[in-house]
């Protein structure tokens, strides 16, 4: 019954590409339709013709010697029309503290928002949001690299407000799971214990941001950090911390919490809840059900569980504002539940933002 594999015939490659408007096989041929004479790119988002009415060029130019017109949608005759754009693209995407929204981004390239999006993915992988992210967060590790404050690098990077920070920090900031994997080797881990209402408090950072804030007592917490990062060289150093300790001692003390950049070591599954975690207002408090429903698992509460009683970073990521089921009292916490019962009665006490 096995028979040899009939060899694909590049026409056939081509007619794929053509059939799914793959943007990656724009400037590589162009497609004519004999009926009407005239030729598009691959992407073409014009209805696709029947396959035997189909034909093929190698360049506009062998498209117009064989009698053929330019499609006008696709613009298939500016053979450097889809470079142009992305390139035009991603320099605003690199360069604009704000990213610009899609509808904004495409009429710049004078592309549609839709094809837009297809040929950038095509091209760069990721879709032009996901880029701006990735553009942004490296603005900022820059910014953090050349010794700026927290906060300034944060502004410098596009960050205009805190609540744009939340989500992106958290996904795109991860430690490297490699060095993480290595105990940490080759990372540098400053960090710092402090006083307040809470008792003492380790708060530490590596260059891109805070991997651990806990309370406890100072020679156990030091002696958790070093377990946890056998490998790291760590550094007690409050002066580099100071932006971040005095945010936190700040909150503390009743106000609002600044935007602080993590660098936290965790499986995907675990960063997503400690993401949904930050999206909790202060003053507000969720179940672990509602958080498992929030991440799009609602099957999944126990392992939701688990993940906010490894939240590496109080405060910054709030388990504390998982609360049980109404009239059960404040529930569990990692670091005590006289101090998770002490920071949700100082939230209920925040004015609400304006
Ligand atoms: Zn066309």
């Amino acid at each position: 019954m096995t028979q040899p594999p009939v060899p694909e015939a590049p026409d056939d490659a081509r007619w794929q590409a053509v059939a799914q408007r793959d943007p990656a096989a724009d400037g590589t041929f162009w497609y004519g339709v004999r009926r009407t004479k005239i030729y598009c790119r691959p992407s073409c988002p014009s209805r696709r013709p029947l396959r035997p009415n189909v034909t093929f060029f190698e360049s506009p130019e062998a498209a117009q010697a064989a009698g053929y017109r330019a499609c006008q949608r696709c613009a298939a005759d500016r053979v450097g029309a889809v470079a142009t754009a992305l390139a035009r693209a991603q320099h605003l995407l690199d360069t604009e503290p704000a990213a610009p929204s899609l509808k904004a981004l495409a009429a710049a390239v004078g592309f549609s928002p839709f094809h837009l999006q297809r040929v950038f993915k095509a091209h760069f992988g990721v879709s032009p949001k996901q880029y701006a992210l990735r553009a942004r967060t490296e603005r900022l590790k820059t910014h953090l690299g050349a010794g700026q404050s927290v906060t300034a690098a944060l502004y410098a990077a596009g960050h205009d407000s805190p609540a744009t920070l939340y989500a992106p920090a958290t996904d795109q900031l991860g430690m490297a799971p490699r060095a993480y994997a290595r105990g940490g080797q080759g990372v540098q881990v400053r960090y710092a214990v402090v006083t307040g209402p809470l008792g003492p408090m380790l708060v530490a950072a590596t260059a891109r941001g805070l991997c651990a804030v806990r309370f406890g007592e100072p020679s156990a917490l030091q002696a958790e950090l070093r377990a946890e990062y056998p490998h790291a060289t760590l550094t007690e150093d409050p002066a580099t911390l100071a932006p971040y300790t005095e945010g936190l001692q700040a909150f503390l003390a009743g106000r609002p919490l600044p935007a602080y950049p993590t660098d936290l070591p965790g499986t995907a599954f675990q960063q997503r809840v400690w993401a949904a975690l930050r999206q909790i207002p202060p003053g507000e408090t969720r179940t672990y059900a509602q958080l498992a429903a929030l991440i799009g698992q609602p099957g999944a509460v126990r392992a939701v569980a688990r993940a906010c009683a490894a939240n590496p970073v109080a405060l910054v990521v709030p388990c504390h504002r998982i609360v049980p089921k109404a009239g059960t009292g404040s529930g569990g916490y990692r670091w005590g539940a006289a101090r998770k019962a002490q920071l949700l009665a100082l939230e209920g006490a925040l004015a609400p933002p304006f």
